[in-house]
């Protein structure tokens, strides 16, 4: 058997990489160009594209492999599915330590 990736996995993944992105366009509207000039208008609309993209990614990918539930908050720190404690990596159930 080949090594499984989750749908979620690759789902955080390409989250993780669009949020750095955005946040690399958005600093650089703020810090290295003028105000109101061309450029700056592109790397805000570049950045609100990152975003789009980790909404939309978020929608179809991050979703827990095992029942489906969709993990909207906390999707790059959740190990573990919330509502049938099924691990969101390889969809195999975690067992409760309590
Ligand atoms: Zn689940």
């Amino acid at each position: 058997m080949k090594p499984h990736v989750s749908d979620f996995e690759r789902g955080r993944r390409i989250v993780l990489i669009l949020v750095v992105f955005a946040v690399i366009f958005g600093l650089s509207a703020l810090m290295f160009t003028q105000e109101n000039s061309k450029e700056q208008m592109y790397l805000v609309l570049a950045a609100f594209g990152c975003v789009i993209g980790v909404i939309v990614v978020a929608r179809f990918l991050c979703v827990c492999p095992h029942c489906g539930k969709r993990i909207v908050s906390g999707v790059l720190v959740l190990k573990v599915c919330p509502k049938c404690k099924h691990s969101l990596i390889t969809g195999a159930k975690v067992k409760n330590k309590r």
